[in-house]
């Protein structure tokens, strides 16, 4: 089948007040851009499935599932941590963002798809195994990722993290699971004020200082992700793919344009290319500047595509 384009109108519904960056209208600017670029034709849209408890608790407690669960409003929001709320339609948001990650492993492993995009709000790697945090419920990736290896029986799943902040949440659910290689770079100083020393053997932590721009991620990519991967040979990639280090987000400072996210998902598709057979599912994680977001989010899939000579 085409590559995938996973997405789903739930992710539309959750939202965290007017004024919050994580926004329903960044998937809709996501999907025009692609739709624009001419990307969508060579793409399978697909709508995302909800997660079922058996998928969640690969990743997360039972106990936190059915406390989310039970937090959920009938109307109103309840806030969750300082940056992060549910409305009525949250918790099945945060469903389908989970769902589509498994959605695109099953297609991917299994469907010949060979490369999959999911759409999908709320993001997920600041999600741990037993707390939500910064804009995330479930950690969408994490997810995805114990389902290819303890439902399709992979040995070696990598994930690659390119979103201004680093993935604590997955590194906290990842940590010392030698099946995973995680390879996270990020700026430094900066939400979740961690990541500095890894927290376990089987993460490659880079923390860029503000203003690195992208020779020196190209750089650290180069040195210190590409041979770890090499040396790993994954059977399948994930990518917890956030554009907020972006210099028009003012979310971060890294200062990266299009070009530099055009690049890392090369490199990635490289490895891919050399190790398994291109498998790649890459979901969506931050990104608030919309028309910055769409436009680094359409480089990336393009690029995703085959498409980037
Ligand atoms: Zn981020």
């Amino acid at each position: 089948m085409l590559p995938a384009y996973i997405s789903h109108p739930d992710c539309l519904k959750h939202a965290m007040g007017d004024q919050h960056p994580e926004c329903p209208e960044r998937i809709g600017a996501v999907s025009d851009m692609l739709l624009i670029k001419g990307l969508l034709d060579f793409m399978q849209p697909c709508e995302a499935p909800l997660a079922t408890e058996q998928q969640l608790a690969q990743a997360h407690s039972s106990l936190y599932i059915h406390t989310l669960a039970a937090l959920s409003p009938r109307e109103g929001s309840v806030q969750v941590d300082p940056d992060t709320s549910m409305n009525p339609h949250s918790y099945r948001a945060a469903l389908r963002a989970a769902g589509a990650a498994v959605l695109a492993t099953d297609l991917v492993l299994t469907k010949g798809a060979g490369t999959a995009f999911c759409n999908v709000r709320p993001p997920g790697h600041h999600a741990e195994y037993g707390a939500a945090g910064g804009f995330c419920f479930f950690n969408n990736a994490a997810v995805g990722i114990r389902h290819a290896l303890n439902v399709h029986g992979l040995e070696r799943v990598a994930l690659v993290d390119f979103d201004v902040h680093h993935g604590n949440g997955s590194e906290d659910i990842l940590r010392d699971d030698e099946r995973v290689l995680m390879c996270s770079i990020f700026e430094d100083k900066l939400y979740p004020f961690c990541g500095n020393v890894p927290r376990g053997a089987n993460m490659v932590n880079v923390a860029l200082p503000a203003r690195s721009g992208g020779e020196l991620l190209r750089q650290a990519v180069t040195e210190q992700w590409l041979p770890a991967l090499e040396r790993f040979q994954p059977q399948l990639i994930f990518i917890s793919a956030g554009f907020d280090g972006h210099r028009d987000d003012d979310m971060g400072n890294l200062g990266l344009v299009e070009a530099d996210y055009a690049w890392i998902t090369k490199q990635i598709v490289a490895v891919a290319a050399r190790h398994c057979q291109g498998r790649i599912v890459s979901c969506l994680e931050g990104g608030y500047e919309l028309s910055s977001l769409a436009r680094s989010a359409a480089a990336h899939v393009k690029v995703l595509l085959g498409m980037d000579d």
